[in-house]
């Protein structure tokens, strides 16, 4: 018998019998039954349609396939909504992915305790809506939210729409329960604030992006239902001036709950694109900012978010504003922050990086210059969760002969590395980013991620090539 951790192909159809016989022919699927959208996630990496695909409707199945895959050394992907942006999902065709959608439903809504139980297959959005149903909020949200899953929102610790004010999937998770490589299911389900008896281990697999468990219930944490949202659009003159006014916003406010920057050729492209149907300011301005505010007194709240706006005209960060009237108002504000009008540009290559707020103006030009000095005529657009201390850089070029995507990730990453910044800021490394880690994480952090991977996942069967 084979012990390689990349089996023959007798070996692994072997392991595909073995998971039919366990599991059955609902839950595995193989051959020309694998669905073409299980090839691959939102990253762009070429799609491989995996050898098979488990679609376990338990707990306990989910062990069943683990124990299995690892007795024979067999890879396994983890996959939730497919979402993704780093890569982490997309299977090689010798691989077997376990697809947790039929792990959905919302199994409890703790009032006392202001938490909720789900299965991790169970969309964003639908928790979301439990949530609000329950009188709560969820404060976890980003423009995936219909496609995106709760259990891949953890593996990949997401970030989004509202993280200057409730913090990342991090800090919405008070508990879950997963399944190691070998079948072992761990319950660190727990509904309390303050838990300090040993080792957080349910952090192990929060951003781990699926290398070293499958998540497969999440306890969350829920805030108060907020009662009013003020939204504003404005214009800034400068990047000193956007992050005098997010001092003066966090101050006057009591915390804003987004906090988003579009530099100009980001603004013009989205809003001339036909699929756009507003353009809140004229262009021409250095900076475009989203600014919210979630609020529990809409009136009062109304009232202090337009004197601090005002203040802002006055004391001359920013130029201009419009407040939204409505909630579709608000809505078309988020379209144009959003702008999923770039993906209508082909070859686009997508960055997600942090660095410390104050860096972000000076990164932004620099890394321009570079860019455009290198390619005259890309697209490169810079937007993003200022508030956050993250950057989106979107970049459009035509490559020459012997160029590849790599001498865009070598521009960026050295501008990242030189100002002590992340690679990635919420949507991971996966796959795609990979090679780029030992730019944002010392050798000794290193070793240490190679050392827990190896206790969890001897065999290397979890996700293997991602992340590490
Ligand atoms: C339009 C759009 C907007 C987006 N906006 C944001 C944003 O604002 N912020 C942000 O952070 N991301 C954003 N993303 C990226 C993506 O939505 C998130 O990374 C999301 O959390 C991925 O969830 P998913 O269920 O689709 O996971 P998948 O793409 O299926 O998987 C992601 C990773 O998690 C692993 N995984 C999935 N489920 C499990 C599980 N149950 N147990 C263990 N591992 C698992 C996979 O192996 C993979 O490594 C956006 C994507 C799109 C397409």
């Amino acid at each position: 018998m084979r012990r390689s951790s990349e089996p023959s192909g007798i070996a692994m159809s072997d392991i595909v019998r073995e998971l039919l016989a366990a599991l059955g022919a609902e839950a595995v699927l193989s051959g020309g039954a694998v669905e073409d959208r299980h090839a691959a996630d939102w990253s762009g990496l070429d799609p491989a349609r995996p050898l098979a695909v488990v679609k376990p409707r338990s707990t306990a199945e989910v062990a069943t396939a683990l124990r299995l895959c690892h007795a024979r050394g067999q890879t396994v992907v983890p996959q939730g909504g497919l979402t993704g942006l780093a890569g982490g999902a997309t299977p090689r065709a010798r691989d077997i992915a376990v697809a947790l959608e039929r792990l959905r439903g919302i199994e409890e809504i703790d009032a006392d305790a202001a938490t909720m139980t789900v299965l991790a297959g169970t969309p964003l959005e639908e928790a979301q809506r439990a949530a609000e149903a329950a009188g709560f909020y969820l404060a976890l949200d980003l423009g995936a939210r219909g496609s995106c899953q709760v259990g891949g929102n953890v593996a990949t610790n997401a970030g989004g729409n509202r993280v200057i004010r409730y913090g990342m999937a991090r800090e919405q998770v008070l508990g879950l329960e997963a399944v190691l490589a070998d079948g072992t299911v761990l319950d660190c389900r727990n509904k309390m604030l303050k838990n300090n008896a040993g080792y957080d281990l349910k952090q192990l697999f929060i951003g781990s992006e699926g290398t070293l468990g499958i998540v497969t219930r999440v306890v969350l944490r829920l805030h108060p239902r907020p009662r009013g949202r003020a939204t504003a659009f404005a214009a800034a003159p400068g990047y000193a001036a956007v992050v005098a006014l997010l001092r003066r916003a966090q101050g006057a406010l009591g915390g804003v709950s987004a906090f988003e920057a579009l530099w100009p050729d980001f603004y013009r492209f989205v809003t001339d694109h036909p699929d756009t149907k507003s353009k809140p300011l004229p262009d021409g301005s250095p900076f475009y900012l989203l600014i919210e505010h979630l609020g529990f007194d809409p009136a009062a709240d109304a009232a202090r978010f337009e004197a601090l706006l005002a203040e802002a005209l006055a004391a001359g960060e920013i130029a201009d504003a419009v407040i939204a009237q409505s909630d579709g108002q608000a809505r078309e504000f988020w379209v144009v922050r959003e702008g999923l009008a770039i993906d209508t540009l082909p070859g686009l290559i997508n960055f997600d990086v942090s660095l410390p707020i104050g860096a972000i103006g000076d990164f932004a030009e620099r890394c321009g210059q570079a860019l455009r000095a290198r390619w005259p005529t890309a697209h490169v657009f810079f937007y993003g969760h200022i508030g956050d201390s993250n950057l989106h850089i979107s970049v459009a070029a035509t490559f020459g002969p012997g160029e590849s995507i790599h001498d865009v990730d070598d521009i960026v990453y050295g501008e990242v590395r030189a100002r002590g910044g992340s690679i990635s800021a919420e949507h991971g490394i996966g796959r795609l980013k990979r090679d780029y880690l030992g730019h944002c994480r010392a050798p000794a952090e290193l070793a240490l991620m190679q050392a827990l991977k190896a206790a969890l996942d001897p065999r290397g069967i979890l996700n293997p090539g991602k992340v590490l």
